[in-house]
């Protein structure tokens, strides 16, 4: 990933307390990350929009434009921290969207050098920094904990109620109990899953229903998941790798294997996967249905 975009990711979708590490020629200072566009969901238009960032506060920082001092906040932003031996500033940024130009978001982020400046060098040479983080401490409206409702109208009661408190695990950055949560409803839910997959009408749907008559037998997991691949619709298939294996895979080891960082990292990708896989078996249900339907009456 490049600053740029480990930054774009920050804003977009990650909740607070998260900080990236960026080159300092990158983001020295506030100006330089203005303008900076991301994606970000946009609840007027209902969609992901290109958000473009601004400094704040935008009002006062016009005025000092206008009267020549801008120059002077610029130089003056950041502060030493003597104990810590770190240059640090805290920035208000806005984010307005750039379909409808009316909805904006605030962000607080706070910019500190990541090694304390060695003793032995002067604290104005800061030459010797490469790397500073961004934290985001700060936001407004807050870190969406709106579930994606595609995935809650197909998850069981239960699910619905673990998916929810994953969500706001993973808003508070408590990596363990999200994951915990979403290997729960992997567990629950990936067999609901395939059979929603056999519902697809189409060539594969008798091999699919036939894989699951089997393990209704057997109850042999891997031999299902293993069977499956071949007759995955083409969106899922293009992902390189069977999705089912990949989210079957996460319910091997124990959670005290991993630290709270990678949890909270695994805990993401899970979400995203199983809101993907959903989502197209849905999409793929409901475009075959229309198909069939346009043809009867075609013909
Ligand atoms: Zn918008």
């Amino acid at each position: 990933m490049t600053d740029k975009e480990k930054i774009s990711d920050l804003l977009s979708s990650k909740p607070l307390y998260k900080k990236v590490l960026v080159d300092i020629n990158f983001f020295n200072k506030p100006t330089d990350i203005e303008e900076l566009s991301f994606s970000f969901y946009c609840p007027t238009d209902k969609s992901n929009q290109t958000f473009k960032l601004k400094l704040e506060p935008s009002n006062l920082l016009r005025i000092a434009a206008s009267k020549l001092v801008y120059h002077q906040y610029e130089s003056s932003f950041e502060s030493f921290d003597e104990k810590n031996r770190k240059f640090k500033f805290t920035q208000h940024y806005s984010a307005t969207c750039q379909y409808c130009n009316s909805y904006a978001v605030h962000f607080l982020l706070q910019i500190e050098t990541e090694n304390p400046i060695p003793v032995s060098t002067l604290q104005t040479d800061k030459s010797v920094i490469r790397y500073q983080f961004v934290k985001k401490i700060g936001q407004s409206p807050p870190f969406q904990i709106t579930p994606d409702s595609d995935l809650m109208d197909f998850l069981i009661k239960e699910d619905q109620d673990n998916y929810k408190k994953a969500l706001i695990c993973r808003s508070q950055d408590y990596g363990i109990g999200a994951f915990a949560y979403l290997r729960r409803i992997v567990e629950n839910e990936i067999v609901r899953i395939i059979e929603d997959l056999s519902q697809i009408d189409g060539p594969e749907k008798d091999k699919i229903i036939s894989l699951l008559i089997t393990f209704r037998e057997n109850h042999i997991m891997t031999n299902l998941i293993d069977g499956i691949y071949d007759y995955l619709p083409s969106s899922l298939k293009n992902l390189g790798n069977n999705p089912f294996k990949v989210l079957y895979g996460q319910l091997s080891g124990g959670i005290h294997e991993f630290s709270e960082e990678e949890c909270s990292i695994k805990a993401e990708q899970i979400d995203t996967l199983l809101k993907f896989v959903v989502k197209k078996i849905r999409d793929e249900n409901s475009v075959v249905r229309a198909a069939r339907d346009a043809m009867k009456k075609l013909i």
